[in-house]
């Protein structure tokens, strides 16, 4: 075994999947070094896990911050970087061995995109790059012998499952959903849910967008087309299943009927570090199981009609092309508009599909034509329907 550290860029190191990096960095006894951390906002944050962490980089949003933050303990051999630019020198870095894509929505593509193309390891929470432009960047990846390895729960414990088997032994792929927190609504009352209902998630603490994504469950709708992508699946062979306790994060059923399923608390410690240490297994901080507690595991069929993203889901998985991008840009701004009281929360998903009907659909698009989609989306939801 390689006695250096593993360096690791953390990229959106003050969000939720950040922090839980850093954990698993912090527990690592010096294996894992994180080595570039950045922040959008939450500069003072940042600035606390600089003197922890004692970074190469600092990547900061803008420059104000950089400006005001200058003369504030930084520790001396930190480099502070700004912006875009700054976050794809990072994740290209030679001395970057893995990044970490953990910066939420479209603005964690551009990093990533320069990760990929350096070949780097890419860690990837960001799921909406895979939604938004999934061909390409698995193109990418293999041209340039760059490696995606999933931090999503749910994609983590199918890439451990998928281990028992090949993958042209797969029947299906089976992804768990919480279900949300309003798993049990009615049409009806689905209607009159508020910001505060929609962001208490019950099994897992996470940032506000894939929150918002989880009550809807467009976050399972934007697995489904990560699946699609990272695995090589067609549509017809993904499959949601409910299970509220959030243990089996996901299960591979094979040819021969034999369904693995990978299980452990909620807890995303443990698919981050999984992702950071593959192809090999370390002691680490994520929770463990306390057997002597009663435990039960159900599952139960989704309700397409009450959470109507799960067709979208499938529908864009099966479509490819624009649609991906057109889908993830749509619920971007109607999430927003939803956070900021412009839309009701029962107005996501249709503004979404009603969009998505609109597009001028486009079987091979190349990442401009998607960044360009992508603009057009985001202004017929503010447009329209947020205004
Ligand atoms: P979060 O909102 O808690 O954190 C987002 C991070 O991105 C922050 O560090 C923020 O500073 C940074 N950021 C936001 N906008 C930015 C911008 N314009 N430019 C640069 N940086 C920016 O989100 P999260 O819950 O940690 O989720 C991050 C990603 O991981 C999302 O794509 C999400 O879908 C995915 N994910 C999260 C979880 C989870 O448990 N939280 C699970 C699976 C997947
Ligand atoms: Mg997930």
């Amino acid at each position: 075994m390689n006695n250096r550290p593993i360096n690791v860029a953390v990229l959106g190191s003050t969000g939720s999947i950040g922090q839980n990096t850093l954990e698993v960095i912090a527990a690592s006894n010096g294996r894992l070094r994180a080595v570039a951390l950045s922040t959008n906002s939450r500069v003072e944050l940042a600035l606390r896990q600089a003197q922890q962490y004692q970074p190469r980089w600092l990547v900061m949003a803008d420059q104000e911050n950089v400006v005001s933050h200058s003369s504030t303990g930084l520790p001396p051999t930190t480099e502070v970087l700004v912006g875009s630019a700054g976050l794809s020198h990072v994740a290209s870095h030679d001395e970057i061995d893995i990044v970490v894509a953990a910066i939420v929505g479209s603005a964690g593509l551009t990093s990533t995109w320069a990760a990929l193309e350096a070949g780097k390891k890419v860690a990837l929470a960001n799921k909406e790059t895979l939604v938004m432009a999934g061909a390409l960047a698995t193109d990418l990846a293999a041209q340039n012998g760059a490696k995606l390895l999933p931090v999503d729960s749910e994609h983590s414990a199918i890439f451990q499952t998928l281990q028992t088997g090949q993958l042209d032994e797969v029947r299906r792929i089976i992804l768990t959903a919480s279900g949300g927190p309003f798993r049990q609504l009615s049409i009806d009352q689905l209607k009159h849910v508020t910001v505060k209902q929609a962001l208490a998630h019950p099994t897992w603490s996470m940032g506000k967008k894939i929150t918002i994504d989880s009550a809807t469950m467009m976050n399972k709708a934007l697995e489904i087309i990560e699946s699609r992508w990272l695995f090589d699946l067609r549509a017809d062979q993904i499959e949601v299943v409910i299970h509220p306790q959030s243990i089996v994060h996901s299960m591979v059923e094979f040819v021969d009927g034999s369904v693995v399923a990978q299980m452990s608390p909620p807890d995303m410690k443990l698919p981050i570090q999984y992702a950071l240490t593959y192809p090999e297994r370390w002691p680490g901080p994520a929770t463990r199981f306390d057997w002597n507690l009663d435990q039960q595991l159900n599952f139960e069929r989704p309700d397409f009609d009450r959470f109507p993203a799960l067709g979208l889901g499938l529908e864009v998985a099966r479509a490819g092309g624009s649609a991906g991008t057109v889908l993830n840009a749509a619920n971007e701004a109607a999430v927003a508009g939803f956070l900021d009281g412009q839309l009701a929360f029962s107005e996501i998903v249709p503004a979404c599909q009603s969009i998505l009907n609109q597009h001028n659909y486009e079987t091979d698009p190349d990442l401009e034509r998607l960044m360009a989609l992508d603009a057009w989306a985001r202004d017929e939801i503010n447009r329209k329907v947020c205004a």
